[in-house]
């Protein structure tokens, strides 16, 4: 039987009776968990989200109850809580969504959170491309607070707290929680060091702040609603709850789609109903531009649950977390980028560096130097200017990035160029020749 997708996040959202204003969601139940959770203690609110489970949506699945037990609540500094709505990872509009469409269940997920953490001032940055969120999350925090959901003594209790809507100006960077901290502070979104600069002791303002991601927190009023224990079981161990997936590029469905539980193959033939006429996948980004790339007829080698080794297909992956890493790659932020048959690889690659050279914040050498190397040599491969020998050169640079800067976005070249060549390398060697001889007659004569 064909599966369909599992919508909790999302179960409203493409109703074309729901509206996005504070009376639509207090009709379907909203605000109902926030009246709850300001007669709980806070501690069992966050022992609550830590038995769920729930990882971090925004791209390394971090626990998000690990995540607020790390915040420093001895220093007698005010703690903040930043809503990462940064989204910009390419391939990624889940988080637009969910603004747009249901906005007061985030607002309402920031609420419980922020009394959960002993937060007197929470903040939503959104990044300067999504004017229309910022409106509607405006509007709706307004309607909130003259509703007592957000303000003063909310829902008629002692705690108080605002939410303050945050634009950014429009770069990648500002998704690195530390970056996003910076630019907020009103600087440059130089990523800070870590350590000393963990938010959870010294973020923004240097006071103990929490970064969670949009999706993430519209988890937490569910996760009240029904309880942890059932909460874990949707989805499989480790992996809790649903994930919204954004599939773009060569099917015949490209869109969002929240599901659980389901394989990689069950998402892209089932639900975005399979290749375009006439042609085959080829290759497939599983979690946004950074992670590393996967061939669709690639067997990856695996371990079963008792120890024994197995085999397994691009089809038989389990769509979430753990699933992804072991097929070599990171679900990251939910993005699916498709490829099939029709696509250089070679040209997808160079735009993906085109990308990360262009964000690159440009503090550390290697990030710096290393994007802008790999995208002049990957365009000198398209442009026929390039020899076979120079992909080693391109693989070798790329190595020196990663794992030697700031911030973790050195991986967001060294991963693509890496996994491309290794994936595809003597598709990439054909075409660096093709180009070349392509090019010019002094060109094929040097070959000869
Ligand atoms: Fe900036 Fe790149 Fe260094 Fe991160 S790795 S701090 S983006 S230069």
């Amino acid at each position: 039987m064909p599966v369909t997708e599992t919508r909790l996040l999302l179960k409203h959202a493409d109703d074309p009776a729901y509206g996005i204003d504070l009376a639509s969601y207090e009709k379907v139940g909203g605000y109902e968990m926030l009246k709850k959770a300001v007669g709980l203690k806070p501690e069992d609110i966050r022992t609550e989200i830590k038995n769920s489970g729930l990882r971090g949506r925004g791209g390394a699945g971090f626990p998000c109850g690990v995540k607020w037990d790390l915040v420093d609540r001895k220093s007698g500094k005010p703690i903040y809580l930043i809503v990462n709505c940064d989204e910009s990872e390419p391939g990624t509009f889940k988080d637009r969504q969910l603004v747009h469409k249901d906005p007061h269940q985030l607002i309402e997920g920031v609420m419980i959170s922020a009394f959960a953490n002993n937060v007197a001032l929470a903040f939503i940055y959104i990044r300067e491309e999504m004017p229309k969120g910022a409106k509607i999350l405006n509007q709706a925090i307004e309607e909130a607070r003259a509703k007592g959901y957000v303000g003063a003594n909310i829902c008629g209790s002692s705690y108080s707290c605002d939410i303050i809507v945050h634009r950014g100006a429009g770069a990648y960077i500002c998704g690195e929680e530390t970056g996003l901290i910076e630019s907020m502070e009103g600087k440059r979104a130089y990523p800070r060091i870590k350590p000393p600069f963990f938010p959870a002791v010294l973020g923004l303002y240097q006071c103990p702040t929490i970064v969670n991601n949009v999706e993430t927190l519209c988890n937490v009023p569910h996760i009240l609603r029904m309880g942890a224990a059932e909460y874990c079981k949707i989805g499989r161990n480790n992996n809790t709850g649903t994930r919204i997936w954004c599939v773009s590029g060569q099917v015949q469905r490209p869109g969002y789609y929240e599901v659980a539980g389901i394989t990689f193959g069950q998402l892209l033939n089932d639900i975005c109903g399979g290749p375009l006429p006439g042609r085959k996948f080829k290759a497939i980004v599983p979690g946004g531009g950074s992670s590393k790339i996967l061939r669709y007829d690639e067997k990856f080698k695996g371990k079963k649950p008792d120890g024994t080794p197995h085999e397994f297909t691009f089809d038989e992956i389990p769509l979430d977390f753990d699933g992804i890493a072991s097929a070599g790659s990171m679900s990251g932020s939910g993005a699916v980028i498709v490829m099939d048959d029709s696509v250089d690889i070679m040209e997808a690659l160079a735009n993906l560096v085109a990308f990360y050279a262009h964000e690159s914040c440009g503090q550390c050498t290697p990030c710096r130097e290393g994007s802008l190397w790999a995208k002049k040599m990957t365009h000198r491969m398209c442009g026929g200017e390039a020899r076979e020998r120079d992909l080693t050169t391109l693989y070798d640079m790329a190595g020196n990035i990663g794992g030697r800067t700031v911030c973790p976005m050195g991986f967001s070249t060294t991963w693509p160029v890496q996994s491309y060549i290794d994936k595809f390398r003597p598709e990439i060697e054909a075409k660096t020749r093709e180009n070349r001889l392509g090019m010019s007659r002094d060109a094929r004569l040097i070959e000869k």
